[in-house]
């Protein structure tokens, strides 16, 4: 991509990854390897090859969706690096806090917290924590670039689903960047992001109008979910129609927190 980073594309493309998940690697002689993608055995051998002669010195994942970490250990395993980075999350695959979509075998060696960092030929990564897509959600900085992981993406809005994902601290997330002076974003989806002020504000305005939307539609009557997303996401890919649904609650959620909605059985309605 430019001196120092390199983009590798796993081959696990669907309507959530675009093409696929995109594992960057950082560094000239040392190397860290940021998002390391799913456990496909051809991923990691094409990962081993990009190494080459470099030495990989931390394995990084911005959070542990199945499409992010599970490359992790078999990586370590095969460079002798550490895993470092994003807390483990522990999600039932059944029950109220379930998500099947959470690689639960994730189990770093070390985790960062906000602001902590790791040396690459003596350079610094910094991790910048972004919760909302996922509470271990975090972006790490190099230079004057930002690996966003799904916070911001190049291709799409991220998807925010509860139990896990939060609109609010979401939203947060987004004003945290607003703060920085990133000159671009990498995302493990789609194309980097060269003006990221901009990107960003963009974002935040398209929550807000999205936000606005949902309470418009609940003011009008009491409607539930499916009902809200088929108004509000006209013409949307069959396939995205549960995520859709999942971001709405989420933005559901945030409103009854603020005292502005109810929930009623399965309809929501105006507080
Ligand atoms: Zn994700």
């Amino acid at each position: 991509m430019e001196p120092r980073i390199g983009r590798l594309l796993a081959h696990n493309p669907s309507a959530f990854t675009y093409y696929g998940t995109q594992t960057y690697l950082l560094g000239e002689r040392e190397l860290a390897i940021v998002d390391p993608g799913p456990d496909l055995p051809e991923h990691i051998d094409a990962l081993t090859v990009a190494i080459g002669d470099r030495k990989p010195v931390a394995i990084m994942c911005t959070h542990t969706h199945r499409d992010h970490s599970p490359a992790a250990r078999p990586l370590a395993e095969r460079t002798g690096a550490p895993i470092v980075g994003c807390p483990p999350l522990a999600l039932k695959t059944v029950g109220p806090r379930a998500d099947a979509s959470f690689d639960g075998d994730y189990t770093p060696d070390r985790v960062l917290a906000d602001g902590e960092t790791v040396e690459v030929d003596g350079r610094p990564i910094v991790a910048v924590a972004t919760p909302g897509h996922t509470s271990n959600h975090l972006c790490f900085a190099y230079g004057d670039a930002l690996f966003t992981g799904d916070h911001v993406m190049g291709w799409s809005t991220t998807v925010v689903v509860p139990p896990d994902g939060d609109m609010a601290a979401y939203i947060q997330s987004l004003e945290k960047l607003r703060g920085r002076h990133d000159r671009i974003y990498y995302p493990a989806h789609g194309d980097p992001v060269t003006n990221p002020q901009q990107y960003v504000r963009h974002l935040i305005g398209h929550r807000m109008q999205r936000e606005k939307q949902i309470l418009k539609l609940v003011r009008e009557k009491p409607r539930p979910i499916a009902e809200i997303v088929a108004n509000a996401y006209p013409g949307l890919d069959p396939r995205l129609v549960t995520a859709a649904g999942g971001s709405v609650l989420a933005h559901l959620l945030d409103l009854q927190r603020r005292g502005l909605v109810e929930s009623r059985g399965e309809e929501w309605i105006a507080a």
